[in-house]
């Protein structure tokens, strides 16, 4: 049985991710401060092998006890919250990244950073594989974060390979399923609240950009097999199924039976336009591929939204 610290372990990836490590036997110190994430995200877990810590990783971190592995989850992942507390986004990424390795150096423990397709910005190859080294916007509102992240991969190599840290990095494509913020402001819990509401779905632009949609059960998955390997340079994870906004905007409406209309609104900021993962390496390296098509997912967390998917 491993010792697993998780940053950010009260947050939608990270609690999925406690639960994943503790059904398969491992001890997990969970560290989060609350800022983007609930403890009821954690109050159905009742097992001994589960410590939860109250720690912002901007502060040290200091765990009395052997460490096999550190999961660096914490980050204001959603636009919302980064472009609320840039600066916060800034320092979460780089100091935060720098305590979360400095862990994992002390203890000798395997570090996987949880890294993110905003890597590749708005992209000009497609799909993204990951020698592809993207096209961000340093000075934009989402560079706070972009920039954040493609910060912590750089540090992560550097401590690999200065100081031979056992370091792996995951690019997480989008991600959805069950708690997940209603109001997070991201397009899918978005669109569920909308339409359940019977309020009108808001879809930025025209709609006819594209993103492709993991369920988080398929990447917790993928992140517990990129942990157990031996892989340090990055690795895409997320469903190569690539959907326009308005399509998944109209596929929520149909599941949910809503009466809804779609609006349109303004489009934001740097919004990329196109994203999809090539996923070749996780299928080499890792055995993975997602198996949860969208409309499966999204049927899947109605019942925590109060409401079983209509069959169409
Ligand atoms: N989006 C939208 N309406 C919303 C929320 C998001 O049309 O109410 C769009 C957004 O502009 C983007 C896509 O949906 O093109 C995915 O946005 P999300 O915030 O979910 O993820 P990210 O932009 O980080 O990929």
């Amino acid at each position: 049985m491993a010792t697993a610290v998780v940053t950010g372990g009260a947050g939608f990836l990270g609690s999925h991710l406690c639960d994943f490590l503790l059904a398969k036997g491992h001890r997990v110190i969970c560290l989060d401060n609350l800022e983007s994430s609930s403890l009821a995200n954690l109050e159905h877990i009742r097992d001994e092998d589960f410590v939860f810590v109250y720690h912002d990783v901007l502060e040290r971190i200091e765990i009395d006890e052997p460490v096999d592995l550190v999961f660096h989850l914490a980050a204001l992942a959603s636009p919302i919250d980064y472009l609320r507390q840039p600066l916060h986004s800034l320092k979460v990424g780089s100091y935060g990244t720098h305590n979360a390795l400095g862990l994992a150096k002390w203890k000798r423990a395997r570090f996987l950073l949880a890294s993110t397709s905003e890597i590749y910005g708005d992209p000009k190859v497609h799909p993204q594989p990951e020698d592809y080294w993207g096209n961000v916007n340093p000075t934009g509102p989402r560079g706070v974060y972009d920039e954040a992240k493609r910060y912590g991969e750089a540090m992560t190599m550097a401590y690999h390979r200065q100081q031979g840290v056992d370091t792996s990095i995951v690019r997480i494509f989008n991600t959805y399923g069950t708690r997940m913020r209603p109001y997070d402001g991201r397009a899918i819990p978005t669109f569920l609240r909308q339409a359940l509401e019977d309020k009108p779905l808001t879809v930025f632009g025209e709609g006819a950009q594209t993103r492709s949609f993991c369920y988080v059960d398929d990447l917790i998955e993928g992140l517990y097999l990129l942990a157990m390997s031996e892989e340090h340079l990055p690795v895409n994870l997320g469903n190569p199924g690539e959907f326009t906004i308005l399509e998944l905007a109209e596929t929520v409406i149909r599941i949910t039976g809503s009466k809804s209309e779609i609006v349109r609104e303004a489009l934001p900021v740097d919004d990329p336009q196109i994203r999809q993962p090539d996923i070749t390496r996780a299928k080499e390296i890792l055995g993975w591929t997602p198996e949860v098509e969208l409309e499966e997912g999204l049927r899947r967390m109605l019942p925590s939204l109060g409401r079983e998917p209509v069959n169409v």
